[in-house]
């Protein structure tokens, strides 16, 4: 299972009603943030969500609203006492950029380590997350992520009592251990386990244009959260003049993905009532829906 928190869904600044887009993931007591802007910290703490287990931030892109609350959250995150290494996760010129804001936050009781993305597609597994990030189009260097929770296949313990593996090993194989016996016996998980059953995946892409990159990350997602700078028709050409995304772009790219829902997010300042726009972009993609600050899901594993 996997929680999904829409921290806020504004775009370019924060607003009283309306904190600055942020994603927050919890998987198997994990927490993972996409993009921290101004008050993410202050948004975390309304939805009642704990700073200590954040293992994991990565950025999309450098515009402040993306990035500028760092320095207050890693403080935070000193407060409450994390000790373990925070991994922070960007684009070319992260270790400069997040060297810069530490000048107002240099004693950490913990260590940041930085993975700077350098290839247009990019594979990290950290915590159980299956991370892919891909460069999108805005007007400074930018990624999507794809978060993946994958799932083995189902224990067999008919198939592992017929090959005689010993009871003790059962659990470790079940886990994806390869026991190596000191009687010289070899023991694989594929051994017990049956192929592997579908997992859980989020994509999550804000400033930028549609890209074939989006199109092929997103492919089949559970949940889909993209931004939608603008509801307004007329404002595509705004749009692509700024390189952002109207309401009815995102749904395209849905619609074409295939995934199960779409959450709208990443607002401009002037769009008051997203709802309003709605009824058009549902016409696209019926599965859409406006991102809200702290907007909530459970991403859960399919029946067997
Ligand atoms: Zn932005
Ligand atoms: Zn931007």
């Amino acid at each position: 299972m996997l929680d999904v928190c829409l921290l806020g869904s504004g775009g370019m600044m924060p607003l009283p009603h309306r904190w600055l887009t942020a994603l927050l993931t919890r998987y198997n007591g994990s927490s993972l943030l996409i993009d921290c802007g101004e008050g993410t910290q202050i948004a975390m703490k309304e939805k009642g969500w704990s700073f200590k287990p954040i293992d994991v931030i990565c950025f999309t892109h450098y515009h402040g609203d993306h990035i500028s609350g760092l320095p207050g959250l890693l403080l935070t995150m000193g407060n409450a006492d994390r000790r373990e290494p925070l991994t922070l996760i960007g684009p070319k010129g992260l270790e400069r950029v997040v060297t810069a804001l530490r000048v107002i936050a240099p004693e950490l009781p913990f260590e940041l380590r930085m993975i700077e993305l350098t290839k247009p597609e990019e594979h990290l597994e950290l915590n159980g997350y299956h991370i892919t990030a891909f460069r999108v189009n805005h007007n400074v260097l930018c990624y999507g992520y794809t978060l993946e929770i994958k799932r083995q296949g189902r224990f067999s313990p008919e198939r592992a009592r017929e090959q005689q593996i010993p009871l003790k090993f059962w659990n470790p194989l079940q886990k994806g251990q390869t026991i190596q016996t000191e009687e010289g016996d070899c023991y694989t998980p594929d051994m017990v386990l049956g192929p592997a059953r579908k997992g859980l995946k989020l994509t999550y892409t804000t400033d930028t244009r549609p890209t074939e990159s989006i199109l092929k990350n997103a492919r089949g997602s559970d949940l889909f959260i993209c931004e939608g700078m603008y509801g307004e028709k007329d404002k595509l050409a705004k749009a692509k003049e700024y390189k952002h995304m109207t309401f009815y772009e995102a749904a395209r790219l849905a619609k074409d993905a295939e995934v199960s829902q779409l959450w709208l997010t990443h607002y401009s300042p002037s769009l008051v009532h997203p709802e309003e726009f709605l009824k058009e972009t549902r016409e696209i993609f019926p599965e859409t829906y406006p991102g809200k600050d702290g907007k909530f899901v459970e991403l859960m594993f399919e029946e067997e």
